[in-house]
């Protein structure tokens, strides 16, 4: 049965009851049009239309919406979420984020954004890590006080929902200590094998990729900001110690082992590594090692590499990741 209210009704000018019906809007605006969900209401006694006020401000805010998404901008709610979710006022997050330091409130009082800006706003509301990147690269912009509330709001958001790659990538740059990007997604892909071989199943389900640069994760690639921050600032043991208990013990032996076997070689000696293995290899299917490709390095192909590792190492234990290593430097 269709949702009924009062409203009031011009035509019989009194507030009546009316009934509510769900329907597509199109409006333009500077030459484009834009179509969005609505409701709108008639009314019982004579027909005519008559729609809630409060409904009449929801079509609005579908407008907007519609007209945000389209044209690659940051939906209100996001803006809104953000400060909430990280417990840090508007001020510091604008300053943190490198902007004015009434940036955001402007956002927030309904200002749209541009593109730039509502990417970086998209990014931070959808990485709680990228978000700790930032906080912890700008903790002089703000008060101590201020700095601990955000990050152990962002850290409850990391541990409680945070995707299996963002968890497993702080627990790296945490242990190591490295702000590295390729470094960081060569860990990461060592990682994943490495947990493949050992317990059957991979540490996140995230699409590789072959880059000329070896096995790099496009998505954890674009969000996160590595490059350029104050190795300094990064986060040490504590943010660690705090997500240990999200992974299980095979897990962390995998996280462990590679913090202290692969984590100890340069990025490029790592990318080196990676070049002579079949997964990137048999990715690439011949195109020239400087050339780039966004071809995928399949589950498949990752766990039968690391597999054949296991039983050729005579591995026990991820930590004997070593003797492959010690093998390919020597
Ligand atoms: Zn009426």
């Amino acid at each position: 049965m269709a949702e009924r209210q009062s409203a009031f009704c011009e035509h019989c000018r009194k507030m009546v009851e009316v009934e509510l019906a769900e329907a597509t809007e199109t409006t333009e605006l500077d030459g484009v049009a834009y179509s969005y969900p609505v409701v709108h209401g008639v009314c019982l006694e004579c027909g005519e239309p008559a729609t809630p006020a409060a409904v009449q401000d929801e079509n609005q805010r579908a407008f907007t919406k519609a007209v945000r998404k389209a044209n690659g901008i940051v939906d209100q709610d996001t803006v809104e979420d953000v400060p909430k979710k990280y417990s840090i006022g508007k001020r510091p997050l604008s300053r943190m984020l490198g902007w004015g330091e009434h940036t955001y409130s402007r956002f927030l009082d309904g200002d749209v954004p541009s593109r730039d800006y509502s990417k970086t706003i998209e990014r931070i509301a959808r990485s709680p890590l990228a978000y700790l990147l930032k906080l912890y690269n700008n903790i002089n912009e703000m008060s101590d006080v201020a700095f601990r509330k955000s990050k152990d709001a962002a850290l409850r958001v990391l541990h409680d929902s945070g995707e299996a790659i963002e968890r497993a990538a702080a627990y790296l740059i945490a242990r190591t200590g490295s702000g590295s990007p390729l470094a960081l997604q060569k860990e990461l892909y060592y990682a994943d094998g490495l947990c493949i071989s050992y317990s059957g199943a991979p540490l996140f389900p995230d699409r590789c990729e072959a880059w000329r640069y070896g096995p790099v994760f496009p998505r954890l690639w674009e969000d996160l900001e590595l490059k350029g921050v104050d190795e300094s600032l990064l986060f040490g043991d504590e943010v660690a110690n705090y997500l240990a208990d999200t992974f299980s013990n095979r897990e962390l032996e995998v996280l462990d082992a590679v913090t202290r076997y692969v984590a100890c070689f340069s990025p490029y000696v790592l990318r080196d590594c990676t070049h002579d293995e079949s997964p990137w290899i048999d990715a690439r299917a011949g195109i020239p090692d400087d050339a780039p490709s966004n071809n995928e390095m399949t589950l498949e192909g990752i766990g039968s590499f690391f597999r054949d590792l296991w039983e050729r190492y005579d591995m026990e234990q991820p930590a004997d990741i070593r003797r492959y290593m010690q093998a390919r430097i020597a």
